[in-house]
Order: structure tokens, then sequence, then C-alpha cells
């Protein structure tokens, strides 16, 4: 695959909805449609000693940059490969003295990079990146006083360059970058690590029921020939069959909020009205607000926002429990607030799912696997009903779900949910992810799990338990 090639796609007008891209071709589920190196892309500020600066893998004992002492990196590969992109920035901290906000060293990325190949870099960028939409006149009174904020630093940081800009200039690279970052992830997808611009990813418009997904391939540096050495890049990848014409779509925001949640998610951040089809007719709030139903009777209305006030407490106390690192606290809320919406709220209600997702990822970080395969399991049942088939985070819930129960001593359902999860994520990651490849290896060994315990489960269960002891 070659990075950049835009033969799948092309920009097209939207309508209402300005520019946008379409198919030049009929797609399928797992197509990658193109492939994007970043323009610029930085870490964020509270990981820059623990995420690499080129390659934005997280890892133990990255070296630093021998001059600004700020960077760090993998090895001398990832430090080469970045040096084009770290020169300028590299000589400003030592001018300066420190690092500026990710958002200033971000703008000062794109800008030195815009000096030294114009807006465009490669033949297959559609579109320059000054030309991209910026939004500064949307912006409410607080985020024009960290705008200019943001400027002043810009200036004092950015001094030392070669070439003057005008405030109207630089304010407009910060609106791009504002409503144009895409947030990177680290390579097992679980943490956002660092923020990048990928010029035509952002030609593509929202959706909140899209046909393609975004993921974040890390490229492989460590091959020993370097002939299967990759970059890191995005992938736009079709989720569902795709016609000729049809416009490509990924979604901005989590599809598990309420349409008007969404909506209002959108206006502040993206600054436009989503009317997708999903929008307009409500689909699925009536299931992500359900209550239960029991032996056909309802519980009365007093108690539904009853329970809803209370779950809401209930989550507020669970994110402070959390980010105090107590999770023997967080485990007692979140059991405790499950037992009250208990025959209250269904499992399809947002509330309860991230109850759900809190519980079983908790007690899985505590090892309890048998209890934390309920919630898990669960919690996928939960999603199955609202997310598309090949949603991304539904892959993710079910590799949870299939690796807390094989843990879990549940051998049969944790292979059949991480086979679940295989084929999702095949769609939505691609076989080269190294999450992806995590999920064959862990298919190749439940399935062998699977086949001892079928010819003699008493056998396996005490291999398994010795095995367990030796972990321990
Ligand atoms: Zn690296
Ligand atoms: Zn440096
Ligand atoms: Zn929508």
């Amino acid at each position: 695959m070659t990075v950049g090639n835009m033969d799948s796609a092309e920009l097209f007008d939207a309508g209402k909805k300005g520019r946008g891209l379409r198919a030049r071709k009929h797609l399928d589920a797992g197509d990658v449609v193109f492939s994007e190196s970043s323009f610029s892309a930085v870490v964020f500020d509270s990981l820059v000693t623990k995420v690499c600066h080129s390659c934005f893998r997280q890892q133990a004992d990255l070296h630093r940059c021998a001059q600004c002492k700020f960077a760090h990196y993998c090895d001398r590969t990832c430090q080469t490969a970045c040096w084009s992109e770290h020169k300028h920035e590299c000589g400003a901290i030592r001018k300066t003295g420190k690092a500026p906000s990710e958002s200033v060293r971000l703008a000062a990325r794109v800008l030195w990079r815009v000096h030294k190949d114009t807006g465009i870099v490669s033949d297959s960028q559609l579109i320059s990146v000054d030309q991209l939409k910026d939004h500064v006149t949307d912006l409410p009174e607080e985020g024009l006083k960290q705008l200019q904020t943001d400027v002043l630093t810009f200036f004092a940081y950015w001094s030392h360059g070669r070439k003057q800009h005008s405030v109207e200039y630089i304010s407009k690279l910060f609106g791009i970058i504002k409503c144009n970052g895409f947030t990177m992830s680290d390579q097992r997808g679980l943490q956002a690590v660092g923020v990048g611009l990928f010029p035509n990813l952002c030609l593509v418009n929202h959706d909140c029921w899209p046909n393609c997904t975004v993921i974040l391939n890390h490229g492989n540096q460590s091959a020993l020939s370097s002939a299967l050495h990759s970059q890191s890049r995005i992938e736009l990848r079709a989720v569902g069959k795709i016609s000729e014409g049809e416009e490509l779509t990924v979604s901005y925001v989590d599809f598990l909020n309420l349409s008007a949640d969404r909506q209002k998610n959108l206006r502040e951040s993206f600054h436009f009205e989503c009317t997708c089809q999903h929008c307009s007719e409500k689909i699925s709030d009536d299931l992500m607000t359900a209550t239960a139903e029991k032996g056909g009777s309802k519980p009365s209305a007093d108690k539904v926002k009853e329970i809803i006030a209370l779950s809401k407490e209930y989550l507020e106390k669970i994110d402070i429990a959390r980010i105090d690192r107590d999770y023997h606290k967080v485990v007692t809320l979140c059991c405790e607030c499950l037992e009250k919406q208990e025959n209250v709220l269904a499992d399809t209600n947002l509330l309860k799912l991230r109850v759900f997702s809190i519980t079983s990822e908790v007690l899985s970080f505590l090892r309890n696997f048998s209890e934390a395969s309920d919630y898990a399991r669960r919690m996928v049942e939960g999603y199955t009903k609202l997310c598309h088939p090949n949603n991304a985070l539904l892959g993710m819930a079910t590799m949870r779900a299939g690796v807390t129960h094989w843990h879990g001593g549940q051998i049969e359902a944790g292979h059949k949910f991480i086979c679940k999860a295989y084929g999702i994520l095949m769609v939505t990651h691609g076989p080269n992810h190294a999450i992806t490849k995590d999920l064959e290896s862990m298919r190749t060994q439940t399935e062998l799990e699977l086949k001892m315990f079928k010819e003699d489960d008493k056998k396996y269960q005490s291999m398994r338990d010795a095995a367990l002891q030796i972990t321990v």
C-alpha cells in the first residue's frame, strides 16, 4: 500500500455541507479508501516524556534529545526520522528555555513545514493546509480569549524563526488546528497521546452513522528488513459497502450519546448542525433511554426520574474516585449504582452501559476477571443493539469481553468473543494493525485451549490452575 494514494476518493461539492469526498469506485467493508501521513503532529503536554515524538508509541525508557532535552524518542531511528520536523522546534525551545503548550507547538510545526514544503507536501494531497476551515468567527468569547493567549505565546516562541506573520494569519492557523486536529492514540488504541493534522482526512464530512472509520496505524519500524518497514499513518477504512459516487463519511463524535447531545457537541466543537438521518429521526434514542420491563410491568415515571438523577450523581462520584485512583471505591460505587438501576433501567440505557463499562474495566485492572467478564458481556450485548456492526468501539469492547472471559476461566465464551472482535477489527483496523495482530494470536491460543478443554476439561482446568499459580 502506498501512503497517500487517492485513487478511490475525489473532492466534490457536498451542497450545504461544503466540500466533501466521495467514492470513485465501489468499496467493500474493510477496504482502505486512502491512507495519509500527518502533515504535522505533536505529543500532548502531559505525555511528553512517555510517548515517542516520532512514532507516537507509548513506552518506557525513551531517549531524550540531547540539545533541547524536551523531545523523547524510542531510539535513533525514530529521532532521525523526525529531525526535519523537530529541527526548528529544537532551536526555539533552547532559545526560549521552555516548550510551549501542545497547540502552540503544533501551530509552529505546521508553519515550519509550510515554509519548507509549502502547504502541499505530496501529489495526492487534495488541499493546502491554509485552505482548511478555521471557524475563528464562530468561536465563543472563552474560545477567543484562549486563542489570543495562544497567539501571543506563539509570537514569543516563533520570533526566533525567519519570517513574521500577521495576527490574523496565526489566529486562522490556530482555528484550523482546533477544528481539524485529529486525536492520535497510542499503539494499543487505549489512550489519546497527541494531536495531528491530516489534510485529506479533514475533507471527510461527518455522519453519526458513517460509512467509514479512521484508524491510526503506527507502522512498522522494527522489522529486520527495511523493505518491511512502513510509515505511521491514518487509514480511512470502509465499514460497509459503498457505491461509486456515494459520499464518504466518518463520525466526529461517539455515537453512544443521545441525538440531541451529539448535535450539541458537534455545534460547539465543529460549528455545524447535524441533520444526518440518525439525528433527524432520533434513531436509537428510545433504546438509549429505555426502562426495564419485567413481566410486562414498567417502573413508575417517578421511580425512573429518581434513578436517572441518582445515576448521574453516582457517575460523578465514580469519576472522582477514578481520578484519585481509588479503584476499590470505584467498584463499590459501581455495584451500588447498578443495584439501584436494576429493574428500572434497561441494559441498553446509556447510564447503565457507562457503569457496565467502568466496572468491567476496573475489575480487569484489579485482575478480578471472573466478575469483570459478566459486566463486559452485558456491555457488549448493549453496544451490539445500539452500534453499527462494524463500529470500532464495539470491536474494542468485544475484545475486552473476550479477554476477561478467557482470563476468568470461561474459555468457550472467551474464544467466541475474541473471534467476533477479530472479525470487527479486521474491518476497522485491518490485518496489519498491532491490536489485530494481538487478537490473532489470542484467537490461536484460545482455539488451542478450547480444544484441550473439550478433550478433557478436568485435565485442562488443573493445567490452567497450575499455570495461573506460576504467574501469581
Ligand atoms: Zn518511536
Ligand atoms: Zn531537541
Ligand atoms: Zn447526526
